[in-house]
């Protein structure tokens, strides 16, 4: 087992200027997003605004995935490949993205909405949202990593969806996935103990119906069992006494969804 990395204040600064990055390449395929528009075209945008910012994709050729985003619409949870298939009316598209930059990583998701998509859908969209949010709050020093999870599970099991158990949130830092598992489930109290120098991703995949998933034919895009719909959000977080910090934003992509409204 590896272990846990702590970082430094000028490591921490490293890791969120990455993370902007990747909150404002989001931005640029938020303004693009309609139906008509295909997974490959946001992909290209992506890639082409983070090298003019000086930084290299980071997930292009990790773990062999191609291309610089992860597209997964509707049932598909995460892990999604750029495809030239259009986006229709309806459908909602996680969109994942890293970026490298001064050795560091940021990692940030969001799951946008193809024109006009029902209110079952938006609802899971919010609680989704909303689970990251909750398990944002938990992650200050003193706490555990169950506290985290339990937050994200409770809040979506509450509202009737299911949680992914197969894939969870990590550390962040010179690699893109480090210890520890950050699950988006667990209990009050359990796991290892947040201490400050911890930066985290925690990234709640939420399911309108089933928790279960599987992997696609394509032997990479996680899709749920039951082919309802699934939701994603990510943020970059580091861990502080009594306020989690989150290094990552949101904010860029709502400015254009607002604006696109
Ligand atoms: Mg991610
Ligand atoms: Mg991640």
């Amino acid at each position: 087992m590896s272990k846990i990395i702590y970082k430094t204040e000028e490591e921490i600064d490293l890791i969120r200027q990455s993370s902007l990055l990747v909150g404002k390449t989001l931005a640029e395929v938020a303004k693009i997003i309609k139906p008509g528009v295909t997974t490959l075209d946001l992909d290209k945008v992506a890639e082409e605004f983070i090298r003019d910012n000086g930084a290299i994709p980071g997930f292009l050729g990790m773990y062999d995935f191609p291309n610089t985003l992860c597209t997964s619409a509707n049932e598909a949870v995460v892990h999604g490949i750029p495809n030239n298939k259009p986006l229709k009316d309806g459908d909602i598209i996680s969109v994942d993205c890293g970026v490298l930059m001064n050795e560091f990583y940021g990692d940030v998701a969001y799951t946008f909405e193809v024109g006009e998509v029902k209110p079952e859908i938006k609802k899971l969209l919010e609680v989704t949202k909303e689970c990251l949010r909750r398990g944002i709050e938990q992650a200050v020093v003193g706490n555990r990593i169950g506290d985290i999870g339990y937050a994200v599970q409770n809040h979506a099991e509450e509202n009737g969806y299911g949680v992914v158990r197969e894939l969870v949130g990590h550390g962040l830092g010179k690699d893109l996935h480090e210890e520890p598992q950050v699950p988006n489930y667990g209990k009050r109290g359990n796991g290892l103990q947040l201490k400050e120098g911890m930066v985290i991703a925690i990234e709640p995949m939420i399911n309108l119906g089933t928790k279960n998933v599987r992997t696609h034919e394509d032997q990479t895009t996680i899709v749920t069992i039951d082919g309802l719909a699934s939701a994603h959000f990510e943020h970059d977080v580091a861990i502080r006494k009594g306020k989690a910090e989150v290094l990552s934003t949101h904010e860029f992509v709502e400015e254009v969804l607002r604006n696109k409204n």
